[in-house]
């Protein structure tokens, strides 16, 4: 795989390059994710934040998390694609809410666990074998 890679949202006007591999994927099943992926999962991918360059417009939206953290949220304020999730007191990571359409090659972008599955939906089917987490680990 060559870095970077490149990835935009669903309108082109924000766009990134990733210069370096996540540091872990996952594919979240809480109900908070369901939904803003409008799916029963989402792709996050955990990047330390100095390896990824965005170039375009965000807007902003936050919430408290069930832990009591922050979760920021940057999108995009003409398609609205979910771009990534941050917590405001630990800058070191970003949360990349990858669509595999958004990024040129996005094969590589497998989820290496399914978290929150204590919400998953009971139509969706975990693949054999992959690594489960009842919540966050
Ligand atoms: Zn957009
Ligand atoms: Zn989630």
């Amino acid at each position: 795989m060559e870095y970077p890679i490149e990835g935009s949202c669903q309108c082109g006007q924000l766009t990134y390059k990733l210069h370096e591999k996540p540091m872990v994927v996952w594919a979240c099943h809480c109900t908070e994710c369901q939904k803003l992926s409008t799916s029963p999962f989402s792709v996050t991918a955990i990047i330390a934040s100095n390896a990824i360059e965005f170039t375009g417009k965000l807007n902003e939206w936050s919430r408290t998390a069930d832990s009591g953290n922050r979760n920021s949220a940057k999108f995009c304020p003409t398609c609205g694609n979910r771009v990534y999730h941050y917590n405001p007191e630990d800058l070191s990571t970003i949360k990349l809410k990858l669509k595999p359409s958004g990024l040129l090659d996005a094969t590589h972008f497998e989820p290496s666990a399914h978290v929150w599955v204590s919400e998953k939906l009971s139509w969706y089917q975990i693949p054999n074998g992959a690594e489960t987490f009842e919540k966050q680990p």
